[in-house]
């Protein structure tokens, strides 16, 4: 599924996946969908909803999400340019 964004919105995701786990062990979300190349997309949603999908389970958004994540174009010392992601 291919990200739906507006037009103003400059989406730099990487796809890595990784602000879709969760826990001490990092286990995977129900529905994060993990490809050959290595990069991830959701099966359900083009966009994070900010709300729990499942029982101890928040999709959220990534500007609410710790800011730590290897290479992630939104870490805090990078410039947020999408705030809704
Ligand atoms: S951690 Fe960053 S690069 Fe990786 S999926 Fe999340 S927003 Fe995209
Ligand atoms: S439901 Fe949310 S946390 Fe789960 S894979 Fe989709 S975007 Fe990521």
């Amino acid at each position: 599924m291919a990200p739906v964004l507006g037009p103003e919105v400059k989406d730099l995701c990487l796809r890595c996946g990784a602000c879709c786990t969760t826990g001490e062990d990092n286990h995977d979300c129900p529905f994060l969908v993990r490809i050959e190349d290595g990069k991830t997309f959701c099966a359900i949603y083009p966009i994070r909803l900010g709300v729990e999908i499942s029982k101890g389970f928040h999709c959220g958004l990534r500007k609410d999400t710790k800011y730590d994540f290897e290479n992630c174009p939104y870490n805090s010392s990078k410039p947020m340019l999408n705030k809704e992601l």
